[in-house]
């Protein structure tokens, strides 16, 4: 087994690597934990793109899917913006096309198109303001048109309109499949399982799901609350990923996963090794966006920052 490579010597070889060659990696939260160990900033997609903005590295290496590789770039034209693994995509992200959203722009010719942050670069250029989960209500409360086309993701949307019930909202049928995989019976079993447990959900997740709630928010708004609260007991329904981060961050509070079946695959593409070949200049995806695209794209965003 000598020639075996620990998983720590590999992690070394990276932080070495990252060093000599100016490299900054960035590690969404559904990353696995030896990923999330050297990576110099973790969090939330847009989160990590504003991260990224500010360091002085040349390179950068996204460790999550190419929607969160494309915001980097969007706001960081002049850095090399490496994809950890070119096949990590986003469902979600990729369900509208550009067709599809100009035939909807149409139906709704006197509505602002909001989109969620997972869409690719090329729908944001068709697109008036884009939100993340946790600025969404701010955001689209603060638009002056009362009629809102939400896309991709109808239920955060729906959970958005319940919190601004004076907009009229058009949704399109979408949404994120790993986060559709949580149901009501799971809540009421695990609820039952654990009834002393806090019930931390994602509003990615079904409508009948979010209800049952005591804490809806984004991924690190699941994380604060639970580090943040003396309750012992968390029922965490969003991606698995998160069950084992806060394990290791609060070992005296239990996590129990909502869904074994919470496990985004997209997520899971990236293994250390291939962070160990970006770095290398053997692996990963190269981002390159034309122009017209990083810049119709980004004023999305600004707008974004804007209203936020
Ligand atoms: S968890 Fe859902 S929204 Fe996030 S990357 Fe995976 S498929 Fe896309």
């Amino acid at each position: 087994m000598d020639n075996i490579r620990s998983l720590r010597d590999v992690q070394d070889e990276i932080i070495r690597l990252k060093k000599e060659k100016d490299i900054c990696i960035l590690a969404h939260v559904y990353q696995s934990h030896d990923i999330l160990e050297i990576a110099d900033y973790t969090g939330d997609s847009y989160g990590l793109s504003v991260q990224a903005a500010k360091s002085e590295a040349s390179t950068v290496i996204m460790c999550g899917v190419r929607f969160m590789a494309e915001t980097v770039k969007i706001l960081s034209p002049d850095k090399k913006v490496i994809l950890s693994s070119p096949d990590a995509g986003c469902p979600m992200a990729e369900q509208i096309d550009t067709s599809l959203l100009a035939g909807l722009k149409k139906r709704y010719p006197d509505h602002t198109v909001v989109c969620y942050i997972n869409t690719t670069s090329e729908l944001k250029t068709l697109c008036d303001v884009c939100v993340t989960s946790a600025s969404a209500v701010k955001i689209i409360k603060n638009i002056e048109n009362d009629k809102i086309l939400f896309i991709p993701d109808c239920n955060l949307g729906a959970w958005v309109k319940e919190q601004i019930p004076e907009k009229e909202f058009a949704f399109v049928q979408g949404g994120c499949p790993t986060h559709l995989r949580m149901t009501k019976n799971m809540v009421l079993k695990a609820k039952e399982a654990h009834p002393d447990a806090k019930l931390l959900i994602h509003p990615e997740c079904l409508p009948e799901v979010s209800a049952l709630a005591d804490y809806v928010g984004s991924t690190t708004g699941i994380m604060n609350y639970a580090k943040e609260h003396d309750h012992k007991e968390y029922i965490i329904g969003t991606e698995n990923s998160i069950t084992e981060h806060l394990q290791y961050e609060c070992p005296d509070k239990y996590f129990y996963p909502l869904s074994k079946d919470c496990v985004c695959h997209n997520m899971k593409l990236t293994s250390l090794v291939d962070v160990l070949n970006c770095c290398n200049g053997t692996g990963g995806e190269e981002i390159i966006l034309e122009d017209d695209v990083r810049e119709k794209a980004l004023r999305c965003i600004n707008t974004m920052l804007e209203l936020g």
